[in-house]
């Protein structure tokens, strides 16, 4: 048996001091996990439990590449993420058990068509063409963590032209990496490969092309790159 066209490389990523690439399989992403992000959108952080959506493998972008200005929309926002790279998966995951499936961290961006995703919110409609578009998810090299998995309170930043304009801790996400990992294993069967986009701080705002974004996660990775037209 042989393909009708070749099947398209994986989508990879470097790994810090390291010679080996990740093969990304799926990337999950959690909506609303900073109570000031959550307010600046105009919801209550306490109520709800976490939003999950999905990007296709082939949105990452890696090595600092630049990102073209998507089609279809005027209104492109940055989102800065911790995010969490599986080792192993698996289905109803505890807590207790979630870090075990940790490979590494890394720091990415989920850019977001807003004036898609307020137009989907408000119409009750799916969140796919607002989130899941080409090159909506640069990301740096992945850090492997192999024994300290806990990332406590590390800070996590963006800056747009040079002007900060996200800033916290990890420790302000509403929820933890080990209860995202253990919620999102109720709906989908975790996998190596498979990435997590944990959700963004308050401060989120749009880019135009010829826009510079630096990113970083102390202790974690940095990323750098510009907005093309
Ligand atoms: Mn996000």
């Amino acid at each position: 048996m042989s393909y009708v066209f070749s099947p398209p490389a994986p989508t990879s990523i470097p790994i810090k001091g390291s010679s080996q690439i990740f093969a990304v399989n799926r990337i999950y992403c959690v909506g609303q996990n900073y109570s000031d992000h959550v307010k600046e959108m105009g919801g209550d952080p306490k109520k709800n439990p976490p939003v999950f959506f999905s990007k296709p493998a082939n949105s990452i972008v890696i090595n600092n590449l630049p990102v073209k200005y998507p089609s279809a929309t005027g209104n492109l926002h940055y989102e800065v993420e911790l995010v969490v790279a599986l080792g192993a998966g698996g289905l109803d995951i505890s807590q207790a058990e979630a870090l075990d499936c940790v490979y590494g961290y890394a720091v990415g961006i989920d850019f977001t068509r807003r004036d898609l995703q307020t137009a989907a919110k408000e119409s009750g409609r799916p969140w796919d063409t607002a989130k899941g578009f080409d090159q909506s998810a640069p990301i740096s090299a992945i850090k492997p963590f192999d024994t300290e998995k806990n990332l406590g309170n590390s800070r996590i930043a963006l800056s747009l032209n040079g002007e900060l304009k996200q800033e916290a801790t990890l420790g302000e996400m509403i929820w933890s990496v080990s209860e995202i990992i253990a919620e999102l294993s109720k709906f989908y069967e975790l996998k190596a490969g498979d990435l997590i986009f944990t959700g963004t701080p308050s401060g989120v705002s749009s880019v135009i092309p010829g826009d510079h974004l630096q990113a970083e996660i102390a202790g974690i990775g940095e990323i750098d790159f510009d907005i093309l037209n």
